[in-house]
């Protein structure tokens, strides 16, 4: 199921080129879109033996003539991996020499949940004159409370997956002081439930920035594959329902500016775009 948050935080379902307006058919409150998301997630097995009938006589839009919002619009915490990527490992070693390390011995950072924003938003860039840059990432949310979770079991904690730009100020500042700023997190553009995606960790996706390719990559190529990276994140926090992880970036980061658009695609998941300007 693609789950959507579109217009005023009305909860949609897609189905090809519509979005399906679900809000009679769950408990929904528009002011709170995350506690009704977390609620949606709970309640998810219903949902599915429900969609069918309700969609029939549901009010639909053509997904063109309505305004997708973040589809988890306030979870509790962003846990982001850094370098998690062979390749990228490489670029920012030859670039920057600061990618020494791994998840396996840096851990992983907390991007600020205040940064989201949704597809066809615009980034604001704080500063003109330092390197800012795209980054495109698997994300995923959690569905259930997870404490010490092996890979093994990580699956049956993942609510769904959906596209992650994690932009960055590049610098010797802290991961969490450069890749915070208020929009530097946009997602979308809706949430794959994990039960179509048959394998996480071999999707292919890739970014533009205006018509010029920038990533192209697949996740089987990750260090720490979403599963391995749930366990390593589940050994140290609790992950709440609605919480974020995002996995990595791969090779090809580089500077966006004002008035570029950028677009990011994951297969079986779809794409949107952001426009960059500053602030
Ligand atoms: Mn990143």
């Amino acid at each position: 199921m693609k789950i959507a948050i579109f217009n005023e935080s009305i909860p949609g379902i897609i189905k090809e080129d519509r979005i399906f307006d679900i809000s009679n058919l769950i408990p929904w409150n528009s002011k709170e879109p995350q506690i009704s998301l977390v609620k949606l997630m709970e309640n998810y097995e219903d949902l599915k033996l429900e969609v069918d009938d309700y969609i029939l006589k549901a009010n639909s839009y053509p997904l063109e003539d309505v305004v997708l919002r973040p589809p988890v619009p306030k979870p509790g915490k962003i846990i982001a991996a850094p370098v998690n990527y062979y390749l990228h490992q490489d670029e920012m070693n030859e670039q920057f020499d600061n990618a020494e390390y791994t998840i396996e011995k840096l851990g992983f950072f907390l991007k600020a949940p205040s940064s989201i924003i949704g597809p066809n938003e615009t980034v604001k860039l704080p500063y003109k004159d330092r390197r800012t840059d795209h980054e495109a990432e698997l994300a995923f949310v959690i569905g259930r409370k997870a404490k010490d979770v092996p890979a093994s079991e990580a699956w049956k904690y993942i609510f769904g997956y959906f596209a992650l730009m994690d932009i960055t100020v590049r610098g010797k500042e802290d991961r969490p002081w450069r890749k915070s700023f208020d929009t530097f997190t946009p997602i979308g553009p809706w949430i794959v439930t994990a039960d179509e995606i048959e394998n996480p960790n071999e999707l292919g996706f890739k970014l533009w920035v205006n018509e010029e390719e920038r990533h192209s990559a697949n996740t089987r190529d990750l260090i720490y594959n979403c599963y391995q990276f749930l366990e390593a994140a589940s050994a140290v926090m609790t992950l709440e329902p609605g919480d974020i992880l995002t996995t990595g970036t791969p090779e090809g980061v580089g500077p966006i500016t004002k008035g570029d658009i950028v677009r990011i695609q994951i297969d079986r998941i779809g794409e949107f775009s952001v426009s960059v300007d500053y602030k």
